[in-house]
């Protein structure tokens, strides 16, 4: 029997998963079906540097990510630095993200602005999340929030990252975000720090390929897997350019995904699950501008005419210098596949924001536009549903020797670069524990 592992997938859980499996002295082979590793981390060049096509950046409480660059000689590249926020609302900008900033947001009235406040510390302050597993986050915050603050400042977020699933997201998934936050502002000491890695996060993405060139991985870039069959004692991997037999299959890629190319394989009720669990693709446009949008790093939009959820202006943070002096904004999207503007023409997608861009700066025109670039991923946040864990894949599938790690698993956290790291870092653990 073939004693070798194939992983599905070269994005940040694949990679640091052969990363470790090739250093224990196991033989490795990655798919991924694009020419490039990185996945979701994916790079290109804007103003002669390289830059995600996807905006993103780290958390102080973000510890594997940091301890993996660290073991890369990468640890020094990370700066953490200061980044302003911001919301739109009722037609204007205002700073958010501060208890100054809450007290002058005059969207919410002072009765409200307590409601938020308390219930925001309360969150902060609650480490055992288990509380918020069987409640939706709109119910909870209707109840210790009230309207209010759902309509003017938590619906809106849930509906820029979840669009028509909103109100089906658990609790568990805001506690996440408010609690990690919260412990990642206070790590500092210095307000809130965001980390950048120096050069861009496909630097890691970089390393990791190198290093796994020289333990003699074989890369199979733009090879798409296609088929994943149990055949007697291993697992017959059919790709694009063939079939080859592995003793383990590490795959990395959405429940969709592994549903599409292992599923007929499956009970019923297991390839049902794998099927139903939901997720928003992202799209997001980034422009290389002659001047500055708006003042803020992260602008989220509360406003539901708007076609766009927020507005990442990369280089409120990022020197633009490193950018041949090019401001950069991302214009986010998460949405449905069913939404127009997925299956929309670059152009038609941009005809639909240019305008919703004058609404937030009304200086704003096309002459600003240096470049204009697309990118869309289809499974970019998959959505969390109230009593999650039920429903949540497992590593282990039900065709023996075929593992699963990918976002769906990130729990009770948000996926991030940070989590794909952990995530990679189990799973090559979990493999060599069970003798691969
Ligand atoms: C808009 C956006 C903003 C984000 N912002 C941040 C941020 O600020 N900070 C942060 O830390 N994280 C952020 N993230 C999340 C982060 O990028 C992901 O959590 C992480 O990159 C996930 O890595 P992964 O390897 O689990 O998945 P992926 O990156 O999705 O990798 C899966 C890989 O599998 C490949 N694949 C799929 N099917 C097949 C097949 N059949 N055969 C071969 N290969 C296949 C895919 O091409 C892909 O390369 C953001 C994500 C998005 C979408």
């Amino acid at each position: 029997m073939s004693t070798d592992i194939a992983i599905v997938g070269a994005g940040l859980t694949g990679l640091v998963a052969a990363y470790r499996l090739a250093s224990a002295g196991r033989k490795v082979t990655v798919f991924e079906r694009y020419p490039e590793a990185g996945g979701l981390v994916a790079c290109f060049d804007a103003g002669g540097e390289r830059l995600e096509c996807f905006y993103h950046h780290i958390f102080t409480t973000d510890t594997d990510y940091v301890a993996l660059a660290e073991e890369l000689e990468l640890g020094h590249t990370v700066d953490w630095l200061p980044s302003r926020m911001g919301i739109y609302s009722r037609n204007r900008l205002w700073d958010f993200g501060t208890p100054v900033s809450l007290l002058r947001f005059k969207p919410l009235p002072w009765v409200d602005k307590i409601r938020f406040g308390w219930s925001t510390l309360f969150l902060n302050r609650t480490a055992d999340y288990h509380e918020f597993e069987t409640v939706t986050a709109r119910d909870w915050i209707l109840t210790h929030a009230g309207h209010k603050v759902y309509d003017t400042v938590w619906g809106p977020l849930l509906h820029q990252k979840f669009a028509e699933k909103a109100d089906d997201v658990a609790m568990v998934w805001l506690w996440g975000k408010v609690y990690l936050r919260g412990r990642s502002r206070s790590t500092t000491g210095m307000g809130e720090r965001l980390g950048y890695m120096r050069g861009s996060f496909g630097r890691l993405v970089e390393v990791l390929v190198a290093r796994l060139r020289d333990a003699g991985v074989q890369l199979e870039f733009a090879n798409p897997v296609k088929r994943i069959t149990r055949t007697g004692d291993g697992l017959e991997v059919q790709s694009r350019t063939g079939a080859e037999r592995f003793a383990r299959v590490l795959f990395t890629a959405a429940p969709q995904e592994l549903s599409r190319v292992a599923g007929e394989q499956f009970p019923g009720e297991y390839q049902a699950n794998l099927t139903a669990l939901p997720a928003t693709a992202a799209l997001c446009v980034v422009l290389e501008l002659s001047r500055s949008l708006t003042p803020y790093y992260w602008l989220n939009i509360a406003d539901p005419e708007f076609p766009f959820g927020g507005l990442i202006e990369h280089t409120n943070y990022i020197p633009r210098e490193r950018y041949g002096g090019r401001f950069v904004l991302y214009i986010s999207k998460y949405m449905f596949p069913d939404n127009p503007l997925w299956s929309a023409r670059d152009n038609e997608v941009w005809s639909v924001y240019r305008p919703f861009l004058q609404r937030v700066n009304p200086k704003f025109d096309d002459s600003w536009v240096l470049a204009r670039h697309h990118f869309k991923a289809a499974y970019a946040q998959p959505v969390i549903p109230r009593n999650y864990p039920s429903v949540m894949p497992r590593f282990e599938t039900p065709v023996p020797g075929l593992y699963h790690a990918c976002m769906a698993q990130i729990y009770p956290e948000d996926r991030g670069q940070n989590y794909a790291v952990r995530s990679g870092n189990r799973a090559a653990q979990a493999l060599l524990d069970g003798g691969a």
